[in-house]
């Protein structure tokens, strides 16, 4: 028994051809006989990896004409910066669904008017507010489509009066997804579209330049859509195991196929949550993630939480602690995750209410 199967929020698993074309590439880039980590980003092999990568990210994506895909280092939280300093000249609103969006919403207003139009604090952040109306005299108005910490996650492209900016760091590439209804989708790569070091941005061109601040030239995201994201040294390896991971996503059949095999994944894990009397759901139902599935022990059994946790370590289960902020457990599902790696956990889940039923 020595199979791992990991359930990790980010940095998370990712598919084994992946990281078999990463070694090889360490050694030998391309036939360079120079290794990626080595190779001068000015050849004509880098230059082809990073065109390969934004074709692909356009092609899985289904982006319009009129969009562009840039790469840059510092993570999403980088972007939270980003997005405020060149999009908000008078006022922003932001759906506050978590600490992650809260972290967004913080970064605007330090730069500006940026408010937070609906929240869900109340219950910390189990649901997706609903109902609320969104004005049409903002700049632009900010989601987090999936909420890492709490498994909640908005499924479907909202209508927006507004330019429409999504941080779908860990949903990217999960489900197909219109661009056209958003001015532009950000992440981080380290949850579903490559290792950690690189994020990612889909712009609308035409939403850029409207505001009237100074712009830093490495945060003016028109920099960096002109010099190709090679402004300055791009995150080499980083954006190279992202394309392989791009690459893998192809050949699975896409965004879609992905997409299936991800609600299905989910399903089983909350078919066995809802149905096991040792475990409860903490998300509204309506609004349960497919990437992130949270739990806890059920009532009275909360005592038991460091003997599964115990149980599932045996079984070669790796990640599955819930974030701080919400305790219990998280299984992180995301693309690279297999049916299989689910089937151990609730094999684990069944095995651990058995003995408490016996004993
Ligand atoms: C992980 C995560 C982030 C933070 O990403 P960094 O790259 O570490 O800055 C932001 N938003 C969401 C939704 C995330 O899951």
């Amino acid at each position: 028994m020595n199979k791992k199967h990991v359930f990790n929020a980010g940095p998370c698993l990712l598919p084994q051809a992946v990281l078999d074309n990463a070694v090889s590439a360490i050694k030998d880039f391309k036939g360079t006989g120079v290794s990626v980590l080595s190779i001068s980003h000015r050849t004509k092999e880098w230059e082809e990896t990073m065109n390969e990568c934004r074709a692909l990210w356009k092609e899985l994506l289904a982006i319009p004409d009129g969009y562009e895909v840039v790469f840059l280092g510092g993570g999403a939280s980088m972007e939270f910066l980003y997005v405020a300093m060149n999009f908000l000249e008078k006022k922003a609103a932001y759906l506050d669904t978590g600490v992650w969006a809260h972290k967004a919403l913080k970064e605007a207003q330090g730069l500006g008017d940026a408010y937070a139009l609906a929240c869900s604090s109340d219950k910390n952040y189990s649901y997706i507010p609903k109902g609320y109306e969104i004005p049409s005299d903002l700049d632009y108005f900010h989601i987090t489509t999936n909420n890492t910490i709490y498994g909640t996650e908005i499924k479907t492209d909202i209508d927006c009066p507004v330019p429409l900016i999504a941080d779908m760091s860990s949903d990217i590439l999960s489900r197909p997804v219109d661009v056209s209804k958003y001015a532009m989708i950000y992440g981080g790569a380290q949850k579903n579209a490559g290792p950690a070091g690189v994020a990612f941005a889909i712009i609308k061109k035409d939403a850029l330049g409207k505001v009237s601040r100074y712009l830093p030239t490495m945060l003016d995201y028109r920099v960096h859509i002109d010099k190709e994201s090679m402004f300055n040294t791009p995150p080499v390896f980083s954006i190279f195991v992202m394309n392989e991971t791009l690459k893998w996503v192809k050949s699975m059949g896409g965004v879609k196929a992905l997409n299936e095999i991800n609600v299905k994944k989910a399903k089983t894990l909350y078919d066995e949550i809802d149905r096991n009397t040792m475990f409860k759901g903490t998300a509204a139902v309506e609004d349960r993630s497919i990437m992130n599935v949270c739990f806890v022990m059920s009532e009275g059994k909360e005592h038991l939480q460091d003997e599964f946790m115990q149980l599932a370590k045996d079984n070669g289960i790796i990640g599955i602690k819930g974030h701080r902020s919400v305790g219990g457990f998280r299984a992180s599902v995301y693309n690279a995750c297999t049916q299989e790696d689910v089937d151990a956990l609730v094999d684990c889940m069944r095995e651990f209410e058995n003995k408490h039923k016996s004993a």
